[in-house]
C-alpha cells in the first residue's frame, strides 16, 4: 500500500536517505544519461520540432478551455460506440467504480497495463481490499510489483533496478504470482524478457478483465488511443471479455488531426523513437472481436482544481513522456521515491501539489525539489513552463491563499516553518517599493562587506549548508552606474 502523502517523509527527508544509496544512484545516472542523449538525437532530426512543440501546446490549451465540451463529446460518442462511461470526482470513487464492475463479472482476477492514473488512485490496494488480485503487464511494473516495490519514473517504473535485482527478484517472486522462472535464469536481458513472456502469456490466456488506461482520447469519435514498446498492452486490450480503461480527464483531444501531432511528440521525447512500436485504439465494442463490455472511467481527483489556476494549469498539457525527468540533476540523485507519488521528477513537482494540494509536509515540500535550472522546459514537448509553476507553488506554499478544491474556492493556510523565507520576502518586496531605503541598504552592505559571514546563522542555516553565500561587491551596480556615466546616468 503505499504510504499516504500525510505520513510520506518530505522531500528533503526521503532524498537525503536516497542519496546515500551508490547502487541507486549508478543505476539512475546511467540509465538517465542514455535516454537524454537519444532523445536528442531523435529531437534534432525534426527540423520542424519547434512548430510541432507549440502546436501541442497550443492543442492541449484549446482542449483544456474547452474541457466540459469535450468531455461531452467523448460520453456521447463512447456510449454511442456501445461503451459505458463513469464519471469520478476522486480516488474512492473511481476505486469503488471499478471495484464494482470488477465484482459484477464475478472474476477475482485481473490484468492491468499502461495506466499511471491507477497508480495515483491506489487500484491495486483497493481491489486487493475487496479480495481481487490485480496482475501489472508491463514489464517494468511487473518487476515492481513482483519486488513489493514502488515505480520510480513514469516510463521506466524499475529503472532503479539493475539486471541482477531484476533477475534475483525473478528468480525469488515469479512462482508466488504463477509461472515460476526457469531454472538457472540468468541477467542475460533475453533471458530475463523470455521469463516474462513465459509469465505473462499465461495471465494473458487466462484473464477474463483487464485495466488500462489511456495516452490519448479522440473527443470526436470516443477512440482511446494506448502506445507502448512490448505489445503487452495490446493482449490486455483485445483478450479479456471486459475492458476497463480509467483515464484522467485532461487526455482527451478533440480530432484525429489533433493525435497525428501527439503520435509526433510523444515517441521522440520517450524512448528516442521515430514512431512507437505498438499503437492500439479502440471504440466503444465491436461484436466479435476484442473485450464484449467496455467501461472508461473518466478521473478528476483533482484536476479541475488545478485547471482553476491560470499558471499552474499548463500541468494538466503533459503527455508523460518522461524526458523532463531524464534531464533533471535532482531526480538523477535523489531517484523517483521521494517524490512519494506515482508522478516523480520535474512534472510530479508541479502535478502532485496542485492534484493533493499543499497541506502535508512532503506535498509542501516538492516545490522546493528542484534546482530551478530550466533544463525540464527545455526538452518538455509540449512546452510546459515547469519553473514557472514550480515558482508559483513555492508562493502558494510560503504565503497560502485562494485556491480552487474541489470546485469551491478556498483560502488556505501558509504552510508552516517558513515565516523566515515569508519575512524576508516581505523585507525584499520593502525594499524594491522604496528606491532610497535600497540604494542606502545597498552601499551599507558593501561598505560592510568584508564582516559578512560565509553562511547564515539561525533559520538560514540550511539554506547556507550546501553552498555559499554571494559576495557583496565593493560598489553596487546603481553606483557604479552613476559613477562611470555621470549626469547622463538615470538609473
Ligand atoms: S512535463 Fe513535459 S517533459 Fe515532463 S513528462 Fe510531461 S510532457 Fe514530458
Amino acid at each position: 500500500m503505499p504510504t499516504p502523502p500525510g505520513a510520506a517523509p518530505a522531500f528533503p527527508d526521503a532524498a537525503e536517505r536516497s542519496t546515500r544509496d551508490t547502487t541507486l544512484r549508478n543505476n539512475l545516472r546511467r540509465a538517465t544519461h542514455t535516454i537524454r542523449a537519444k532523445r536528442a538525437a531523435a529531437v534534432a532530426e525534426l527540423a520542424d520540432w519547434g512548430e510541432l512543440r507549440a502546436a501541442g501546446a497550443a492543442i492541449k490549451d484549446h482542449t483544456l478551455r474547452h474541457l466540459d465540451h469535450y468531455l461531452e463529446q467523448v460520453e456521447a460518442a463512447v456510449t454511442a460506440a456501445g461503451g459505458q462511461v463513469h464519471w469520478a470526482v476522486d480516488a474512492a470513487e473511481a476505486n469503488a467504480i471499478v471495484t464494482r464492475l470488477v465484482r459484477e463479472t464475478g472474476e477475482r482476477e485481473v490484468v492491468k497495463v499502461k495506466s499511471m492514473a491507477t497508480q495515483e488512485i491506489g487500484l491495486n490496494e483497493a481491489l486487493a481490499a475487496a479480495g481481487i488480485t490485480a496482475y501489472e503487464t508491463d514489464l517494468a511494473e511487473l518487476i515492481v510489483q513482483l519486488g513489493h516495490d514502488l515505480p520510480s519514473h513514469i516510463l521506466v517504473p524499475a529503472i532503479h533496478r539493475n539486471r541482477a535485482e531484476i533477475r534475483d527478484i525473478f528468480r525469488t517472486q515469479m512462482g508466488r504470482w504463477g509461472r515460476p522462472a526457469p531454472a538457472g535464469l540468468t541477467d542475460e536481458p533475453a533471458e530475463l524478457a523470455e521469463a516474462a513472456r513465459l509469465h505473462l502469456r499465461e495471465k494473458f490466456l487466462s484473464a477474463k478483465v483487464a485495466v488500462s488506461g489511456a495516452n490519448f482520447i479522440v473527443a470526436e469519435t470516443g477512440t482511446l488511443v494506448v502506445v507502448e514498446s512490448e505489445g503487452n498492452g495490446r493482449m490486455c486490450l483485445t483478450l479479456p471479455e471486459t475492458l476497463i480503461s480509467v483515464v484522467g480527464i485532461e487526455k482527451v483531444i478533440p480530432s484525429w488531426r489533433d493525435l497525428e501531432v501527439f503520435l509526433q511528440l510523444l515517441p521522440r521525447s520517450s524512448t528516442a523513437e521515430r514512431m512507437n512500436p505498438y499503437t492500439s485504439m479502440w471504440t466503444g465494442t465491436t461484436d466479435g472481436d476484442g473485450p464484449a463490455a467496455f467501461h472508461l472511467v473518466l478521473l478528476d481527483n483533482g484536476r479541475t482544481d488545478a485547471l482553476a489556476d491560470q499558471v499552474g494549469r499548463q500541468a494538466l498539457r503533459c503527455i508523460r513522456c518522461s524526458a523532463c525527468l531524464n534531464v533533471c540533476p535532482v531526480y538523477e540523485r535523489a531517484g523517483g521515491h521521494a517524490y512519494g507519488s506515482a508522478y516523480p521528477g520535474p512534472i510530479g513537482a508541479i502535478l502532485t501539489p496542485q492534484l493533493r494540494g499543499t497541506v502535508s509536509a512532503l506535498d509542501a515540500s516538492l516545490p522546493y525539489a528542484s534546482s530551478l535550472c530550466g533544463a525540464c522546459y527545455e526538452v518538455c514537448p509540449v512546452a510546459i513552463d515547469i519553473p514557472e509553476v514550480l515558482v508559483r507553488l513555492r508562493e502558494r506554499v510560503v504565503e497560502g491563499g485562494p485556491v480552487t478544491v474541489r470546485g469551491t474556492r478556498a483560502v488556505i493556510r501558509p504552510a508552516r516553518g517558513h515565516a523566515a523565507e515569508r519575512a524576508a520576502m516581505r523585507a525584499a518586496r520593502w525594499a524594491f517599493e522604496h528606491p532610497r531605503a535600497l540604494r542606502a541598504g545597498q552601499r551599507l552592505a558593501s561598505r560592510t562587506r568584508a564582516l559578512h559571514p560565509r553562511h547564515l546563522p539561525g533559520p538560514g542555516r540550511a539554506w547556507t549548508r550546501g553552498r555559499d553565500l554571494p559576495e557583496v561587491p565593493a560598489e553596487s551596480f546603481r553606483d557604479w552606474w552613476q559613477r562611470t556615466r555621470g549626469e547622463r546616468g538615470t538609473a
